[in-house]
């Protein structure tokens, strides 16, 4: 197959993987930059040129959109979507997936635990949120924060109302969230693909510290988690309606509460802590599922 990877950077670890995977398959790849390609939005005759060639006999997309080009990256995917190409992930789920508050949202709608959570525009109702999350210590989050950035921990009451007005004061949109403290400053990585949960870690952060974020100076290890672990993970990733997917989840007291759904997740930590070919098992998924016309708008959030 003739395989695209759209990153920005081919030395990356995920990127450089995924392509070293494809290739000893037997694929042709080429990771291309979706921040210089532009598109031709015709209706009959959609098309994406790139350095100024026109990009044509691609079977599969492999998108690895980071979050600070999410608006582009996702136009340059729903272009190739036009175009009939294959993407292992559609355009609609990884934007779908960027929003904290969206995800949320509609994760909930289907049952899946969550720690509990509240949004609010006006801080005149601040009292009033950080009560109904159950007061603190609680967690504020940014809703366009990534890597633990924006995610503060307020251990009282007076801490939680000055961090939530002074990010409203800078009008960052916030969420405001139950602190599980029972995670001890862990929590679960699982890689879905396919439907299924093809790896898992724990991940540690450092004393003190109660986000475990690799980029935060986390640790990783394997992990064994539970059946409902797993069909926690699975469903999260169904529902945003992503075939490769990173989700994160806590234990709490009241069983696995999911965080966050991330679309491309990082294939260095769990591949280095568990052993695993991920980029291999995704290579695989494509082979198996890639044909034209196939990319499927799923969900409807
Ligand atoms: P980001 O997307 O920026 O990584 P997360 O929402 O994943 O933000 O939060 C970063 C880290 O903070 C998580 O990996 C987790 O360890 C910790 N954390 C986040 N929310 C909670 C929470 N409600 N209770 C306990 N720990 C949390």
């Amino acid at each position: 197959m003739n395989i695209v990877i759209l990153s920005r950077k081919a030395t990356l670890y995920s990127t450089s993987r995924l392509a070293e995977a494809a290739r000893q398959r037997g694929h042709d790849v080429s990771v291309i930059n979706p921040l210089r390609c532009y598109m031709d939005i015709t209706s009959h005759h959609p098309a994406i040129h790139y350095k100024g060639e026109n990009l044509e006999g691609i079977d599969a997309v492999i998108p690895r959109i980071g979050a600070s080009i999410t608006f582009f990256g996702t136009a340059v995917v729903r272009q190739f979507e036009m175009m009939d190409v294959y993407s292992v992930n559609e355009s609609v789920a990884i934007s779908r997936s960027r929003d904290k508050l969206r995800s949320l949202q509609l994760l909930a709608k289907k049952g899946i635990g969550l720690p509990v959570t509240g949004f609010a525009h006006s801080t005149k109702f601040t009292e009033g949120l950080i009560k109904m999350v159950g007061g603190a210590p609680l967690v504020v989050k940014m809703i366009e924060g990534t890597q633990g950035i924006g995610v503060v921990l307020a251990e009282t009451q007076q801490a939680a109302q000055s961090v939530i007005e002074a990010f409203r004061g800078l009008k960052a949109n916030i969420l405001v969230q139950e602190y599980i403290k029972e995670a001890k400053g862990s929590d679960i990585r699982c890689i879905v693909v396919g439907g299924k949960v093809v790896s898992a870690m724990l991940r540690k952060g450092p004393e003190g510290e109660f986000r475990s974020n690799l980029h935060r100076g986390g640790k990783a290890a394997l992990v064994k988690i539970t059946p409902e672990e797993r069909s926690t993970a699975t469903r999260a990733a169904n529902i945003m309606g992503l075939n490769v997917a990173g989700v994160d989840l806590l234990r709490s007291n009241h069983g696995p509460v999911v965080m966050e759904v991330n679309s491309s997740p990082g294939l260095e930590g769990i591949e280095k802590a568990t052993g695993k070919d991920i980029a291999g098992t995704i290579i695989e998924f494509i082979e198996k599922n890639a044909g034209p016309g196939k990319t499927r708008t799923r969900g409807k959030g």
